[in-house]
């Protein structure tokens, strides 16, 4: 079951996520240019603008 990471700031589809148990990553939005800090936990996705 994936689940949609969203950009906090202006809520762009990011990416899909399948499963992780732990893992943490950036990513840079294509739509506001934002660094995006997102972390998993135990299959709960949290996105925070860096
Ligand atoms: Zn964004």
């Amino acid at each position: 079951m994936a689940k949609v990471v969203k950009c906090p700031v202006c809520t762009k589809r990011l990416m899909d996520m399948l499963s992780a148990k732990e893992a943490e990553l950036q990513i840079k939005c294509p739509k506001c240019k934002k660094v995006i800090n997102v972390s998993f936990l135990n299959n709960q996705a949290h996105g925070e603008a860096v």
